[in-house]
């Protein structure tokens, strides 16, 4: 076999990696270099079945030709177009198409480049809102504890965990958390939705109270919680979340940056769990992660609100040089079509339980003290080593990859989230792999 290790190996030390032990990586770099299908293929040779569709993004599956040619003709046609008091037809058509996804839910879409972008601007569209109707009081913001919502100032500010926060400073002023939702006591192994827990959205009335709710502008969670470890929501909890914030006029924000687009089998979660928040950001398979995008979603008394005042004035000062590049929507358009050509949601939906069963199976492994799981997406996890958090987690991510699975660790939470097309026996062997493995570390 040829010799990808030793060959056109580019030095390591220029690259300041995100969200990576830089020094420890670099000694041993696990490097990707071309993906189809299920699979990714490593320097050194290895095929790596992937269980976490990239980071929770290539939901149709790597490398999908009819995604491929669409931005290859997109490129070649136009390179690129300003957003701002410009369009080009994509964009428009791309909005037209995400509208009629969301099953009319929503009427109008704003482009970002990402994730912590669509995040960041949800909240600011929030409280510009309140304003533009007479409610200016409303700028406070409420997230979650444990809850993920991208890295800029506003989603580092909602967000809930320490370690993304801690280093950087005061964040935003005015932000209030509810606790998480996590509760081994009662809910370990709870197969889907666990049981236990929706009376915690019972908590924003406290908030509420103490802050009065002629100051709050909105609440922002994950209907399901990802980079934190998995987290699955209450029975009944979000129910609560949309009843509460409708008695006070705050608006609801489902950041679907990892359920949209099909991981529970359904277009969002929105639709998974019949809540209705008044906004949604997307991102991550929009594009099947092929190029970077994000949209927030809303509804149409948002949007129309600010229509108002003399025509030629600009409604929202807000805006980025990529919102709706050409080749993100050329992009996105065709992800759409895949999913629709490759049914990859009812794949999503029939094997759902087929999942369940296998992550659940790992009950009783050593070390593995919950297992939880909704849709297409597991969490697993298992008891920190003492003094050592993270560190049996982590060793579980480096000996899957070796032994040819990619996984996702937090902490000591293994987390997968398969692209929608993957088939029983792949199931199989991520779980008999992550067996293995489990059985084979202290
Ligand atoms: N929101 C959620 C729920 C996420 O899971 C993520 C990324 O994982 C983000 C926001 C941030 O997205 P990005 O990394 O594209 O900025």
């Amino acid at each position: 076999m040829e010799d990808h290790a030793s060959s056109n190996l580019p030095g390591l030390s220029a690259w300041w990696m995100p969200f990576t032990a830089n020094r420890e990586f670099k000694a041993a770099p696990r490097l990707l270099v071309s993906a189809s299908g299920m699979y990714y293929t490593t320097q050194d040779g290895r095929q790596v079945l992937d269980g976490t569709a990239g980071l929770w993004c290539v939901n149709a599956g790597h490398a999908q030709p009819g995604i491929v040619r669409a931005i290859g003709e997109s490129v070649a046609t136009l390179d690129y177009a300003p957003s701002f008091q410009m369009g080009h037809p994509k964009a428009f058509e791309l909005a037209e198409r995400l509208v009629s996804f969301s099953g009319e839910r929503f009427s109008h879409a704003f482009y970002t480049n990402s994730g912590s972008e669509a995040v960041d601007t949800a909240l600011k569209i929030a409280i510009a809102w309140h304003r533009v109707r007479g409610e200016g009081t409303r700028t406070r913001l409420i997230g979650r504890e444990r809850g993920y919502h991208g890295v800029g100032f506003g989603g580092m500010s909602v967000g809930g965990l320490a370690s993304n926060r801690k280093w950087f400073g005061s964040l935003l002023a005015g932000v209030d958390h509810l606790p998480h939702t996590h509760d081994l006591a009662r809910n370990a192994f709870a197969r889907g939705q666990p049981r236990h827990g929706a009376e915690l959205a019972d908590e924003l009335e406290r908030i509420v109270t103490l802050h009065d709710a002629s100051t709050i502008a909105a609440v922002i969670v994950e209907p399901v919680a990802g980079s934190t470890g998995v987290l699955i929501p209450p029975v009944g909890y979000l129910e609560r979340l949309r009843e509460i914030c409708t008695r006070h006029g705050i608006l609801l924000i489902f950041d679907e940056v990892i359920t949209g687009f099909g991981r529970l089998g359904t277009p969002l979660a929105t639709d998974f769990f019949d809540v209705e928040p008044d906004m949604v950001t997307v991102a991550k398979g929009i594009t099947n992660g092929c190029v970077p995008m994000g949209a927030v979603l809303v509804k149409s008394p948002i949007h129309d609100a600010f229509m108002q005042g003399p025509p030629g004035a600009i409604e929202l000062f807000h805006g980025y040089t990529y919102s709706g590049h050409p080749l993100a929507c050329a992009a996105a358009l065709a992800t759409l079509d895949v999913y629709e050509e490759t049914a990859a949601f009812a794949n999503a939906a029939a094997l759902s339980s087929t999942w369940e069963d296998a992550v659940h199976a790992l009950r009783g492994q050593p070390h593995v003290i919950d297992v939880r799981n909704l849709g297409l997406i597991a969490g697993i996890e298992l008891a920190p080593r003492p003094g050592q958090p993270g560190a049996r987690g982590m060793e579980v991510f480096r000996r899957a990859f070796e032994k040819g699975i990619l996984v996702r660790v937090t902490g000591d939470t293994i987390a997968m989230s398969p692209p929608l097309i993957i088939e029983r026996a792949q199931i199989d062997r991520l779980c008999s792999t992550l067996a293995e493995v489990l059985d084979g570390i202290a």
